[in-house]
């Protein structure tokens, strides 16, 4: 999608830290990170949101949260601890409507991710 920043991303049209890419996924680093580690990971596919997977999109979400786990565990975090993100649409604070896992690491977090009511 020519409009989407991330696609962007994926086509070399706007720089990115990458630190992993393959036929399917690439990794960089968030522009605004919020932790030690704070990296994107997407498939290369344009996906919204995890609304609009369809069944040929499993293996690719599987071959994210690997990616995933393979940063932390080069970072050295993966023992310790590390967060997996994806959020969907307003509610969860979407702002980017490509499909990305936000790997956060490097410091211990709090648990639930919203203010008490
Ligand atoms: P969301 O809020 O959609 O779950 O997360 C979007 C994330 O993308 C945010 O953490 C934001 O900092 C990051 N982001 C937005 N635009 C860019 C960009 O152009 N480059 C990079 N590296 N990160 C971006
Ligand atoms: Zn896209």
């Amino acid at each position: 999608m020519a409009d989407c920043i991330f696609c962007r991303i994926v086509a070399k049209q706007i720089p990115a830290k990458v630190v992993h890419e393959d036929a399917d996924v690439i990794a960089f680093e968030d522009l605004n990170p919020q932790a030690p580690t704070h990296v994107l990971v997407i498939p290369r596919k344009h996906v919204p949101t995890l609304n609009d997977l369809v069944e040929e999109d499993e293996a690719l979400l599987g071959k994210l949260h690997r990616a995933g786990a393979a940063i932390a565990k080069a970072r050295g975090f993966a023992g310790s601890g590390w967060r997996a993100v994806m959020n969907v649409n307003r509610d969860a604070g979407q702002t980017v409507f490509h499909v990305h896992l936000h790997v956060l690491g490097g410091k211990p977090m709090g648990w639930p991710p919203f203010p008490a009511a």
